[in-house]
């Protein structure tokens, strides 16, 4: 019996697997199979109701045919036995489909004996009924069994096991019934037909579940790839921080992941729905070039990759990075676009703080000078592009290093932070302003190149700077510097423009504290050339080649020498005698005048006292020799070594050295008065010609200016000015010396306005060194001899 069992099983198995194979689900992966089996149960499932309905209308009319016969009882229990069943089935649909494996096949093997059992009462019921009788029987039982035959095939169409099951014992159970009906060749008809029937629609039953299987199957494998695609979404969104964004055709957003609504603070149910775009231009600054380019992109459907893009998210700066792609379905056509997201801010921060770094002084936070040099470089490309002009300040602190060493290397630190806040204050957001060296800076002014502009920052930098600075609690002064080159006029090229503007510099410096200077054109050349003289010129000093020539002064009565006032000349190796007017100011820049000067004193002094006891010597003082030689210490030393009398000696001053009106100048005159030399007022009347000066200091004479002398001839205003000149030295009692003179006339016209002393061509012209003891000789001691012989004529003839 359990052999017979095993066999029918194992006979039923196989018939499963060849039915599986013709519709398809014998490759299926087993939980695919399982899936689709539950699908097919279910259909079946669906059309219980229908059946007990049909079978409870069939059974019924099945009594009413053998209402009163001995056929009632066994066909009503048929009947009722079937529409148990179905009423069971209904009763198996309210449950929940069966999820387990072992489940799906409990209730496929229970729907297959479910089938087969009604089939086999169907069938019992066929043979039941009189049908050999009346052709009402018969007709209403091929009608009644036949309807049920189709609606069970319809509903079981999807299983065609469960058709085989039901249609395999019925068929049976209706050739049995046919048997009954013997010797009618008719009856014999039908058994074709019904076989046909039924393998016909065994057929439909498995092209029609075949097509369920394909359909299906696809349907749950598309479920299923959904079901893994969200998984691995889920995964992403989980595992890292970036988000998912995606929008559909028209652009409106239709998926967005938990951190997108974090990102923006935004809700997810106020985020979909809007437009994409829309959206992010509202986050993004207006002209956003990438912007642009992300709009670009999803206008014309391609695929973007990692554009970044600086928002403002939920009030704060941030920066995100977006991929997207388009997607289309499988006909092409577009559904919108998916992408992902990230928020790179903390990246990004700390790469500015990198660059940052990178690019500024750290100490004062300007720009260092790399990154200084660059953007000079930047400034000078945009000139040759658009011919923007730009001017480069730079700037170098006074007395800086003092502060270092009084205060500490701390202190200067803290000065050069506040300085660097200062110079920011002072000028402009869009000015580059830079630590170049230790306490150089500079400003780069783009777009100024109008020098009054230029000038008003300069002086509002160097204001700011002379301001005390409070570091450490204590009040510290210090100032600065600032050269000037403004571009395209002060060069082109970077270099060129950092060269002029540090020439302007060291100028300003030359000049004295907290000044600035333009670079003037040519100034460069100019400083080169003024440094080669320099050197030559203290060279000169060295090996001798200054030599004084001089020039007699006489008396304005007969013409006697008085004395000689000492001019420089300078003996050079090429140019031969240089004019004092030639270098004398290139001596007072480079402060060799201070040297020059002194030589001069005490070479006039020696010179002089090899001449008679009678004669003077004049020297010339510039202004800048005065104020930067201790000038007393200086001519008493000379006259101590010449050992001259202090009476002898005349110190020429000018005008401009008694304007500048400061105690120092006067001190230092009362000093050389007190000494015995005298001071003389030269080229008076060519400056302001003050009677206050000749009240104030201890002018002892004063020499007019030659221009008179030389005008004298031809302008009467310039001979009143000469007399007006000669009446106010007698009235303050000084000596007045005219120089110049050429002409006789002129020697005539100052004699008699009685001028004191002459001084001119007329009467000598500046002599070497050399041809002095000869002037000496014939214009002094001759003069001296003849009026010796003279004395001794005139004794000689009282003593005859
Ligand atoms: P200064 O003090 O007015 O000197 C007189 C200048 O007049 C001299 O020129 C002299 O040669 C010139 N001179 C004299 N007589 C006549 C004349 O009849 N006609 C004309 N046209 N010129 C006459 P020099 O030697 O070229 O000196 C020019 C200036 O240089 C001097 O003007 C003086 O200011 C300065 N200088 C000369 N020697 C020295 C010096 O040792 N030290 C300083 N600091 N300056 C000096
Ligand atoms: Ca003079
Ligand atoms: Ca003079």
């Amino acid at each position: 019996m359990n052999r017979i069992l095993a066999i029918l099983v194992g006979w039923a198995q196989a018939v499963d697997r060849r039915i599986d194979d013709g519709i398809g689900a014998g490759g299926l992966a087993p939980h695919v199979r399982k899936a689709l089996m539950r699908q097919q149960l279910a259909s079946i499932a669906q059309m219980t109701p229908a059946l007990f309905v049909s079978g409870l209308v069939v059974t019924l009319c099945f009594a009413l045919l053998t209402w009163g016969q001995k056929e009632l009882a066994p066909t009503v229990l048929c009947g009722l036995l079937i529409n148990a069943l179905y009423l069971y089935g209904v009763q198996r649909t309210r449950r929940p489909a069966p999820q387990s494996d072992n489940r799906i096949v409990a209730a496929a093997v229970w729907t297959m004996v479910s089938c087969m059992v009604q089939g086999a009462l169907w069938g019992i019921m066929l043979n039941i009924l009189p049908v050999d009788g009346s052709l009402a029987i018969q007709s209403a039982a091929i009608v009644g069994v036949g309807g049920l035959l189709c609606i069970t095939m319809t509903a079981v169409v999807n299983y065609p096991q469960a058709m085989l099951a039901f249609a395999g014992p019925l068929v049976v159970g209706a050739m049995l019934s046919l048997a009954e009906v013997t010797g009618e060749a008719a009856s014999w008809i039908q058994v074709p037909m019904i076989l046909g029937v039924a393998i016909g629609m065994f057929i439909v039953s498995l092209r029609h579940a075949a097509e369920f299987v394909a359909h299906r199957a696809s349907e749950t494998q598309v479920a299923e790839k959904r079901e893994i695609i969200a998984l691995l979404l889920r995964e992403f969104e989980q595992t890292t921080s970036d988000w998912i964004w995606g929008f559909d055709e028209q652009g409106r957003i239709n998926r967005i992941s938990a951190g997108f609504n974090t990102a923006t603070g935004v809700s997810e149910a106020a985020l979909t729905g809007a437009g994409f775009v829309h959206f992010l231009r509202a986050l993004t600054v207006p002209d956003d070039p990438l912007m642009a380019h992300l709009e670009a992109d999803i206008a014309a459907r391609q695929s973007f990759r990692d554009i970044e893009l600086r928002v403002i998210a939920d009030g704060r700066e941030c920066w995100w990075t977006l991929t997207g792609k388009p997607a289309f379905d499988e006909s092409g056509w577009y559904l919108g676009y998916i992408g992902t997201g990230s928020d790179v801010t903390e990246r990004r921060t700390a790469e500015r703080r990198i660059t940052i770094l990178a690019h500024h002084d750290p100490l004062t936070g300007l720009l260092n000078r790399t990154k200084f040099v660059d953007q000079l470089s930047q400034c000078v490309g945009r000139l040759e592009r658009y011919g923007a002009p730009f001017t480069l300040l730079v700037l170098n602190l006074d007395q800086f290093r003092q502060v270092n060493e009084r205060h500490g290397h701390q202190a200067g630190d803290r000065l050069l932070e506040h300085v660097a806040r200062r110079i920011e204050g002072s000028v402009r957001a869009t000015d580059l302003a830079a630590r170049i060296g230790g306490d150089e800076f500079a400003v780069i002014l783009p777009g100024v190149g109008v020098a009054e502009s230029v000038a008003m920052i300069a002086e509002r930098l160097i204001a700011a700077i002379n301001q005390p600075f409070v570091v450490d609690g204590q009040a510290l002064q210090i100032g600065t510097s600032i050269g000037i080159a403004l571009a395209p006029m002060d060069g082109q090229r970077p270099d060129l423009i950092q060269r002029n503007a540090d020439i302007a510099l060291a100028r300003a410096k030359a000049d004295g504290r907290s000044g600035y200077r333009f670079f003037e054109s040519g100034l460069d050349m100019l400083a080169t050339e003024r440094r080669q003289q320099e050197a030559q010129l203290r060279d000169a000093i060295d090996q001798g080649e200054l030599v004084l020539h001089y020039q007699p002064l006489v008396s304005a009565v007969d013409g006697e020498p008085t004395g000689f006032e000492a001019l420089l000349r300078w003996n050079h190796k090429t140019r031969g005698l240089v004019c004092p007017a030639d270098f004398i100011p290139l001596a007072e820049q480079s402060g060799l005048i201070v040297e020059i000067g002194d030589w001069s004193i005490a070479q006039a002094c020696l010179a002089a006292a090899d001449w008679p006891a009678h004669l003077s010597v004049a020297v010339n003082l510039s202004s800048r020799h005065f104020r930067r030689s201790d000038i007393a210490m200086v001519i008493k030393r000379a006259l101590s070594i010449s050992g001259i009398a202090p009476e002898r000696l005349e110190i020429e001053v000018t005008e401009g050295l008694l304007m500048e009106n400061s105690d120092g100048v006067a001190e230092k005159l009362a000093e050389i008065h007190a000494l015995g030399v005298t001071i003389a007022l030269d080229d008076f009347g060519s400056g302001y010609a003050s009677l206050g000066y000749l009240l104030r200091y201890p002018i002892g004479k004063i020499k007019i200016d030659r221009s008179f002398v030389a005008a004298s001839n031809v302008d009467a205003v310039a001979r009143d000015t000469l007399k007006a000149i000669a009446l106010m030295g007698k009235t303050l009692k000084l000596k007045i010396t005219a120089e110049g003179v050429e002409t006789r006339e002129q020697a005539e016209l100052l004699s008699d306005m009685a001028y004191h002393q002459l001084q001119g061509f007329y009467f000598a012209r500046p002599i070497e060194p050399v041809d002095l003891p000869h002037y000496l000789l014939t214009h002094v001691l001759a003069r001296t001899h003849a009026a010796k012989a003279e004395v001794e004529e005139t004794l000689a003839a009282l003593r005859a």
